[in-house]
């Protein structure tokens, strides 16, 4: 499966459950996912080897159609809820991505004051300072945390290089509770193994991982569109309920978008 790839680097707005009027931004290619993971339900599919050098807009050029996009929603008295970075792989992997982060805060100020700035992030590049400090200055920082043991984040996520589930909560803890976690659980085979993210103890391990970070919220989704592994499958939504009282038993508030 090839998956989607999003056309322009702002795209939308669409509607979302979770975020209302949604504009996308995207600072990665508009033909290659570009992304730090590789995980076995990503909507953008495979991540494919580059055949040639890979060209991120520019700042200015993101600023440009951000504002041309705004502005014209402005003059049609249209509603934006969120302006929302999330796209063809990994926002943060953008080297401008912290200034990218300021241009937005101030065309937001000028034309949607009340609309929420959104980044859509797997944590991975959270070792870098200007990376953790533009993240902190938006209104929803949403973070992945898919598994509890190593070996399901391994399987699910497939990150480049050597990164562990370990640096990755050391990384989730640098924001000291200004962060929103997403899991998403599925079941199923991916590399001829079973993987299952759902089971008692892979949910007991993710629950004590959630106690160390101490996330604002959570937010639960099963699988909704094809996925590039094609032998997993979407959780229902009653098992998601189950593992959302658990996290609510901890004192988090959670969301299911099943
Ligand atoms: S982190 Fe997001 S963009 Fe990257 S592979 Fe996973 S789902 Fe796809």
């Amino acid at each position: 499966m090839g998956g989607f790839l999003f056309d322009d680097i702002i795209f939308g707005p669409v509607k979302s459950r979770r975020l209302g009027v949604s504009l996308g931004v995207n600072l990665l290619p508009t033909d290659y996912k570009f992304c730090t993971f590789d995980c076995i339900y990503c909507e953008c599919g495979w991540s494919q080897k580059a055949t040639k050098k890979i060209d991120l807009p520019t700042r200015e050029e993101i600023k440009t159609r951000l504002e041309t996009v705004l502005k014209q929603r402005y003059r049609d008295q249209q509603v934006i809820d969120s302006i929302t970075f999330a796209g063809n792989g990994e926002p943060t992997i953008h080297p401008e991505f912290a200034a990218i982060i300021d241009d937005t805060i101030a065309l937001r100020a000028t034309y949607f004051p009340q609309a929420l700035i959104t980044v859509l992030s797997n944590a991975s590049l959270v070792n870098n300072n200007q990376v953790i400090s533009a993240l902190q200055k938006v209104d929803k920082n949403i973070l992945k945390l898919d598994a509890g043991t190593e070996s399901t984040f391994q399987a699910i996520n497939q990150p480049n290089g050597k990164l562990t589930l370990q640096q990755v909560v050391d990384y989730l803890k640098k924001f000291e509770g200004n962060l929103i976690i997403q899991t998403l659980f599925l079941k199923g085979y991916g590399q001829h193994k079973g993987i299952d993210n759902t089971t008692d103890s892979e949910v007991a391990a993710w629950l004590e991982l959630l106690k160390e970070v101490k996330p604002k919220s959570v937010m639960i989704y099963p699988i909704e569109r094809e996925t590039p592994e094609a032998s997993i499958y979407k959780v229902d939504s009653i098992q998601l309920d189950q593992i959302a009282e658990q996290v609510k038993m901890l004192g988090f508030t959670v969301e299911v978008f099943g």
